[in-house]
């Protein structure tokens, strides 16, 4: 089954509303393994609605429409599909009991106008609008089906969840059980990892594959649909396999997991205790890892050593380093893991230090990074970051990418 949103507004064409519909109803249909091709958006009026229409029952088995269920002249979603598909409107019984139901609630009376709102396409369920008065629809004829839901998020995202998901279910009828896994990836970036998978995903079928970037991660999210759960998943997880077998070291965890949760996991696994000595992030690498509860067995402190003056006399930095090296360095980073190790007794140390940027820092240029890990009865290894990002991006992609190497 594929599907086509059109979203109906013409506030959505004057740039006065960002399309939130159409980002919400996708996410939840790909959940379904529902493939959706197009996001149409079209104004208010019925002759480009309707050629919208058109256009997406030539390419679309399902057509969900946002907006335009309101009792306003310029809400014309139901009129236009009624004569585009030469239906009448019928007055519904059910319909009407959820708008008295409405009124009842916000203690008003109904006016004759809203009693108009229980006019349904003819054949259609009706869709309980359990916040607002516009109930919403959901048709099928000539093969396609038609969802109708009202514009307003706080209606339309219930009345989808828990109205039309259910049914929706029911119709991919034989394959009624759908499972979704997400792979969570760090390291690589979107356009990299479908490149060197692009071949898988060309093929994709069912399993579906849908990959999303965000923060600096990447994700693939896995959705299989089977009569039956055990077949389910082992449909994802061969895919899985085949996918990990191609770009598994960037792998680092599954659907909730994060990079802090991950490696607080695996530090904690292996009785292993850390701190930081961190100076463009202050504060930040162990701050979200103090998100991750029970890190207290295994983070044990740290110091924010912003200024120079701090990394001589917080942490025992010989000044001559810093003046032969200076602080966006790798010196500098190896010898803050090493002496906030020793500081704090820990297993392990890292020293995070660079120019975050807009400005270049110490002669460095913005974005220029140096993280340093220091493990006992080892020489301190380094790895230097140059990103692009702004201030803030780049700080947490440096605590992130701390993390990512700490696991590797
Ligand atoms: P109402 O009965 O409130 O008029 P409706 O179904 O007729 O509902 P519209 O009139 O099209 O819906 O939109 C009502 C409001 O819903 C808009 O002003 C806007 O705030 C919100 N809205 C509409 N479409 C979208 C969309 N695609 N994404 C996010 N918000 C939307
Ligand atoms: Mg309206």
């Amino acid at each position: 089954m594929n599907a086509e949103i059109i979203a109906v507004g013409s506030e959505l064409l004057l740039g006065q509303i960002t399309n939130t519909n159409a980002k919400f109803i996708s996410n939840q249909l790909s959940e379904l393994g529902i493939n959706v091709y197009y996001h149409t958006v079209v104004g208010d009026n019925a002759q480009r609605l309707k050629s919208a229409i058109q256009m997406a029952e030539s390419r679309a088995d399902l057509i969900i429409f946002s907006g335009g269920l309101g009792p306003t002249k310029d809400d014309l979603t139901k009129e236009t599909i009624a004569s585009h598909l030469g239906l009448p409107l019928t007055f519904d019984d059910t319909a009407l009991s959820y708008i008295e139901e409405f009124f009842a609630k916000i203690g008003k009376p109904m006016t004759e106008n809203n009693r108009k709102q229980a006019l349904i396409l003819d054949g259609s369920e009706v869709l309980a609008n359990h916040h607002g008065m516009a109930p919403g629809m959901l048709l099928e004829k000539n093969k396609h089906t038609y969802i109708l839901l009202p514009g307003p998020p706080k209606e339309l995202e219930p009345m989808f969840q828990y109205e039309a998901k259910p049914k929706l279910i029911a119709r991919l009828n034989t394959e009624s059980v759908i499972i979704s896994h997400v792979l969570r990836f760090y390291g690589i970036g979107e356009a990299e990892l479908e490149h060197t998978i692009q071949h898988i995903l060309d093929s994709q079928t069912n399993p579906t594959i849908a990959p999303l970037a965000s923060d600096g991660e990447v994700t693939l999210r896995i959705t299989a649909k089977s009569n039956n759960e055990q077949v389910a998943w082992d449909l994802i997880k061969s895919k899985e396999a085949e996918i990990l077998s191609i770009v598994g070291e960037f792998h680092y965890g599954n659907n909730d997991d994060s990079l802090a949760s991950k490696l607080v996991e695996m530090l904690l696994h292996n009785k292993l205790t850390i701190s930081a000595a961190e100076s463009l992030t202050a504060g930040l690498f162990q701050s979200e890892l103090a998100e991750i509860s029970g890190v207290s067995g295994t983070l044990v402190g740290g110091v924010v050593t912003y200024t120079e003056d701090a990394k001589i006399n917080q942490l025992g930095i010989e000044k001559t380093l810093l003046d032969q090296y200076g602080v966006v360095s790798q010196q500098c980073a190896a010898e803050m893991a090493v002496k906030v190790r020793e500081k704090f007794g820990t297993d392990i140390g890292v020293g995070l230090t660079g120019a975050a940027g807009p400005e270049p820092h110490d002669g460095q240029p913005a974005g220029t990074i140096w993280i340093g890990f220091s493990i006992k009865g080892f020489e301190p290894i380094t790895r230097q970051l140059k990103l692009s990002g702004m201030r803030n991006t780049n700080r947490l992609r440096a605590v992130k990418l701390a993390f990512s190497y700490l696991m590797r």
